[in-house]
């Protein structure tokens, strides 16, 4: 693998192909691609320090030997018997060992916070798939699939700001001021054609629309439009590191065990589900998310984020009061905070006929698009599959 960050070599030649965003989507996409295409030059470019993207897992400096997914914990197909693309690259995942059934404990915490064996929750509906190893492990194994890891310059930590087609190929700026070329564009976020770049990028105008104005290409003009009309679900995963001596009430020894609150309880508690994720030195980690407008907005004003935390326990031990599964913390716990301004894609979803510009030669993948997974890791895979076979043998 060549990574090149930040050195003085990203301009001097011209890739085939270059992704931004190094999201399970683009993951997906870049082994598909280049399984068959295998003498192309792809680059990928990811403002994160690794994979993974809303569906990694903070590894963190501070708190030693925990490894803990903040954002999607595990995944579920809805629905892959009518999808044989789907199911065929599931099955492939399973037989490769990269992910396996996850038959975890789901709860169901209903208004009297009594359990509840119902699985209603989008996130849990159809079959459920856990990483063999932690979530951002996953997309690591996929693009190193077939030894393709080697055939990718990856960048990290490199954000891009600006892109340009000038009838032969993209020139993409980073905001550090690196130069990319390439003949054929994939955008795996849709944050450089969505309007919250102007605030996130500090521009004036969408990325794409810049680079291709208006009346130009009527797939890309229906695209933006739709886009305009999409909006995203902002959340909060509060990272609880427990003690040494914290365990569960009962014997249970799965990798991760779930617990969803119903509506009247979300309200009430303003914690949307409960994450217990067992870590290789047997201690639990547990990831509660919210996204709980008012929570989030207490979070952001908070004046002491300790005095903030020791609610959020408070919280927690009083919607665990008589669980007779979950003993109540401590209050010394660790706790890390993690916003997301956009972790799902809500509202309008795009129509996958938007998905590539063969004039402009630009192609999209993400959980932004149409069908059952909208917003979900299943319609990220999907998505890059399809795009796949809609590029495939297109780049000369
Ligand atoms: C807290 C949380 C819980 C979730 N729970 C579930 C769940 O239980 N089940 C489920 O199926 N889904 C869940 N999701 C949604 C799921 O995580 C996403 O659908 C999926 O991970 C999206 O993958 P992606 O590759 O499409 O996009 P992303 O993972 O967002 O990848 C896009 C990447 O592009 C990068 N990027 C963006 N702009 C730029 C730029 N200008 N330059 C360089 N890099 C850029 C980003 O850093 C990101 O890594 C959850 C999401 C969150 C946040």
């Amino acid at each position: 693998m060549i990574t090149v960050n930040n050195k003085p070599m990203k301009s001097d030649f011209t890739y085939d192909l270059l992704i931004i965003g190094g999201g399970i989507s683009a993951c997906v996409f870049a082994s598909q691609y280049l399984k068959n295409n295998i003498t192309k030059k792809v680059g990928l470019i990811e403002i994160g320090r690794g994979l993974g993207g809303r569906s990694s897992t903070r590894i963190s400096k501070r708190y030693k030997g925990w490894k803990i997914n903040h954002g999607s914990p595990n995944f579920n197909i809805s629905n892959s018997k009518n999808n044989l693309l789907l199911k065929k690259y599931i099955d492939e995942l399973l037989e490769n060992k990269y992910i396996k059934i996850d038959d975890s404990e789901i709860f169901f915490l209903n208004e009297d916070s009594n359990l509840e064996s119902i699985k209603k929750s989008e996130f849990s509906s159809g079959v459920n798939y856990l990483s063999f190893d932690s979530m951002s492990e996953l997309s690591k194994k996929i693009i190193e699939s077939n030894n393709l890891k080697e055939k990718i310059d990856f960048f990290f930590e490199t954000l891009i700001v600006d892109m340009k087609f000038n009838d032969k190929e993209w020139l993409l700026t980073s905001k550090n001021g690196d130069k990319f070329k390439s003949k054929y564009l994939i955008c795996s976020t849709n944050l450089l054609l969505h309007k919250r770049s102007l605030k996130i990028l500090k521009v004036n105008q969408i990325p794409l629309r810049k680079a291709i104005p208006i009346n130009n290409d009527k797939k890309i003009d229906f695209l933006l439009n739709f886009l305009e009309e999409q909006t995203f679900i902002p959340r909060l995963t509060f990272l609880i590191y427990t003690n040494e001596n914290y365990s569960y009430k009962d014997f249970y020894s799965k990798q991760q065990r779930y617990f969803y609150l119903k509506n009247n309880l979300q309200n009430k508690y303003r914690f949307e589900r409960i994450i217990f994720q067992l870590q290789d030195n047997n201690k639990l980690g547990i990831v509660v998310h919210s996204k709980n407008v008012e929570l989030i907005n207490s979070y952001i004003s908070a004046k002491d984020e300790d005095v903030f935390k020791q609610k959020i326990i408070a919280n927690f031990n009083n919607l665990f009061e008589n669980n007779s599964l979950v003993n109540k913390l401590t209050f010394d716990e660790k706790i890390s905070i993690m916003k997301w301004r956009a972790s799902q894609p809500s509202g309008i979803a795009v129509p996958l006929s938007l998905q590539f510009s063969r004039k402009y030669r630009i192609g999209f993948c993400g959980d932004w698009f149409e069908g059952e997974g909208f917003g979900r890791i299943e319609g990220s895979i999907l998505s890059a599959l399809i795009l796949e076979k809609k590029i495939k043998g297109l780049i000369k």
